[in-house]
Order: C-alpha cells, then sequence, then structure tokens
C-alpha cells in the first residue's frame, strides 16, 4: 500500500546536497534572534541554523519560527545543541555567550566570554571551515581578535560588529536634529565599539556639505549648539535601552543584518567595523578596532584609509591603549 506522499508526487530531481547560501547564528538569546528574525524578513539565506547550550530555549524559539514557515521565503531552518547543524555556512555570527553581571569587572567577563569562544570556535571551523565568522559577542573588539587568534582564519574573515550600531545610532540622532533622514546623514563613529568609541564630526556631512565647514566648533566643549551631546546619546543608549527593557536586540539585529546583506551579496558597500588596526593612525599591536571596511565575499575586501584630524586621531589612539591593556593579560 503506497503511501499519501507516494501516491501524490512523482520525484524528477535528487534534492541538493548543499545549501548555497547558509547562516548560522550561535547564542539564540535577545540578541540571537533578533538577528535570525531579521535574516529571514530579508529572505538572505536559503539555510538558517541556529545553535546554542540551552536546548529547550532553543527548540523553542526554533519551532516557534518554523511554526512561521509559511510567511518566510527562507525554506529550511535547523537547529541543535550540536554544531553540526552549523556545516557548510557561508556566514556565522556569533551572538552566545555570558552577560555582566552585577558586581562583575569587564575584565571578568571577557575571561569568561573567552572561554565561550574556546568552546564555540573550533567546533565552528571543523565544520564551516571556509566561513567568515561575524562576532557581535561582547566586549566586541576584543573578542573578535580572540576569534581570529583561536580559528587561525585569515584577518579578512574574522569581522566584528563593531562601531556599526555606533554610527547608525549617530546618523539617526544628526537626522533627528537636522529633520533629515539618517540615510542622507553620512557620519562615521570609529575605534571601540562603546564607551571610548570616536566620532568623525570632520567628516559628517549632507549632500557633500560638512557640517564643520558650517559650524567649525563642531562636536567641541565650545560649540554653542553642543553637537557633541550626540555622540554622548551614543555611548549612553545602550545602557539606556538596558536599563530600560533589559537588553537590546532590535537595532542590533537589524545592523548584523545590514552587515550580512553586504558579505553574501559581495556589495562591496563601506561599513564601519571591527578589524586588525595595526599598521594604521600609529597603532603598533595587534589590536582590533573599527575603521571603515568594503565588505564583500571574501569578507573584509579593503580598509578605507581615513583622513583623521590631530584629536581624531589622539582619540582613536587612546581607544586602542583601552582595549590592548585588557587584551594583553589574556589567557588564550
Ligand atoms: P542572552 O543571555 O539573551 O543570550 C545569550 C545566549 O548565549 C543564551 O541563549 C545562552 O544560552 C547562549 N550561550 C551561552 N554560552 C554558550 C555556549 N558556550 N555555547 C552556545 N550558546 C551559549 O544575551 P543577549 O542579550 O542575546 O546578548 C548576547 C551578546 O551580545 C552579549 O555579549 C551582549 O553584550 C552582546 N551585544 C552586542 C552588541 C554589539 O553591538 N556588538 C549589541 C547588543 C548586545
Amino acid at each position: 500500500m503506497s503511501t499519501v506522499k507516494e501516491q501524490l508526487i512523482q520525484n524528477l530531481a535528487p534534492e541538493e546536497k548543499l545549501p548555497r547560501c547558509k547562516i548560522t547564528v550561535v547564542g539564540a538569546g535577545n540578541v540571537g534572534m533578533a538577528c535570525a528574525i531579521s535574516i529571514l524578513l530579508k529572505g538572505l539565506a536559503d539555510e538558517l541554523a541556529l545553535v546554542d547550550a540551552d536546548g529547550d530555549k532553543l527548540r523553542g524559539e526554533a519551532l516557534d519560527l518554523l511554526h512561521g514557515s509559511l510567511f518566510l521565503s527562507t525554506p529550511k531552518i535547523v537547529f541543535g545543541k550540536d554544531y553540526n547543524v552549523s556545516a557548510n555556512s557561508k556566514l556565522v555570527i556569533i551572538t552566545a555567550g555570558a552577560r555582566m553581571v552585577a558586581g562583575e569587572s569587564r575584565l571578568e567577563l571577557l575571561q569568561r566570554n573567552v572561554a565561550v569562544m574556546k568552546a564555540i570556535i573550533p567546533s565552528i571551523v571543523q565544520n564551516s571551515p571556509d566561513c567568515k565568522i561575524l562576532m557581535v559577542t561582547n566586549p566586541v573588539d576584543i573578542l573578535t581578535y580572540v576569534a581570529w587568534k583561536i580559528s587561525g582564519f585569515p584577518v579578512c574573515r574574522v569581522i566584528g560588529s563593531g562601531c556599526n550600531l555606533d554610527s547608525a545610532r549617530f546618523r539617526y540622532l544628526i537626522g533627528e536634529k537636522l529633520g533629515v533622514n539618517p540615510t542622507s546623514c553620512h557620519g562615521w563613529v570609529l575605534g571601540e565599539h562603546g564607551d571610548s568609541s570616536v566620532p568623525i564630526w570632520s567628516g559628517v556631512n549632507v549632500a557633500g556639505v560638512t557640517l564643520k565647514s558650517l559650524n567649525p566648533a563642531i562636536g567641541t566643549d565650545t560649540d554653542k549648539e553642543q553637537w557633541k551631546n550626540i555622540h554622548k546619546q551614543v555611548v549612553e543608549g545602550g545602557y539606556e535601552v538596558l536599563k530600560l527593557k533589559g537588553y537590546t536586540s532590535w537595532a542590533i539585529g537589524l545592523s548584523v543584518t545590514d552587515l550580512s546583506r553586504s558579505i553574501l551579496k559581495n556589495l562591496k558597500r563601506v561599513h564601519p567595523v571591527t578589524t586588525l588596526v595595526k599598521g594604521f593612525h600609529g597603532i603598533k599591536e595587534e589590536v582590533f578596532l573599527s575603521l571603515p571596511c568594503v565588505l564583500a565575499q571574501s569578507g573584509i575586501n579593503d580598509i578605507v584609509k581615513v583622513n583623521l584630524t590631530t584629536e581624531e586621531e589622539a582619540l582613536f589612539k587612546k581607544s586602542a591603549d583601552i582595549l590592548w591593556n585588557l587584551q594583553k593579560d589574556l589567557q588564550l
């Protein structure tokens, strides 16, 4: 007696063995799931894999997505605690890790997340030896360095989400002040993702008109309009959201998806992301910070050599020193 499927379906072609554009998200927490839904809604992948150490949470999140299959154009969503579900990924996004607990220092959080990376990265590499790794877990700049070291990948294939979110917040806030859509407000935040990030006021422009040419004091204490507060809001923005809702998710999910699109579609768009900055702006150590990078199929295809003012370069250097002080004592 043949089954309903056998009676209904006459197979002609064998199923393709390898996915063409598979993305894995490691960490099915708030950030991982925001990345996942945003990637699904953009239809970026033909296969999405989710990996997490917490099997129940992972299964719950994956089933919830799978129940929405009717409304998606990604035909395959797989999940598991074992990294074999991530095999043959083009891009692996890492959002897994510990969150800061009360009374914990940044260095202690860093050590805990270094331990997580030591557990995760060899399995990613084993299952997808040609993938690009996109680090999101904090502290993202140092963990991008850690992922680069542990993976043994060329530097172009290990990218940190870095200041892509900081720059998005910067452009949104400039847009609000000018009454112009953020896509038309061009401005870059470089250096460390977070506290010591560097706003590049010298380059902020709308339609090629630099705001500094209209207000030479922009970004300084003497500026009557206090544009400087915009960068302060960029730095404090993440903490504010954290305080209000307990975590941040939507903006980082959208920003990671935008980076993923540039990589997977070989767009060669320029984004402020974390990369090895040794040799740039007087940095001598193996520090990872955000600079404008051309993202393409190969990962980071090129780095744009930005002209920084003396003050901006000094701040960038300070950002590097802060990170190097944390990084140099790491046990890898
Ligand atoms: P979360 O606690 O909601 O999720 C973390 C997930 O990681 C959990 O589901 C947990 O089970 C999983 N996990 C922990 N250890 C693991 C391991 N060894 N293997 C597999 N999975 C493991 O946290 P969240 O709010 O999603 O934040 C995740 C990270 O993203 C944090 O480090 C956060 O600071 C960072 N973040 C970065 C940015 C950025 O701009 N780079 C923005 C927001 C958040």
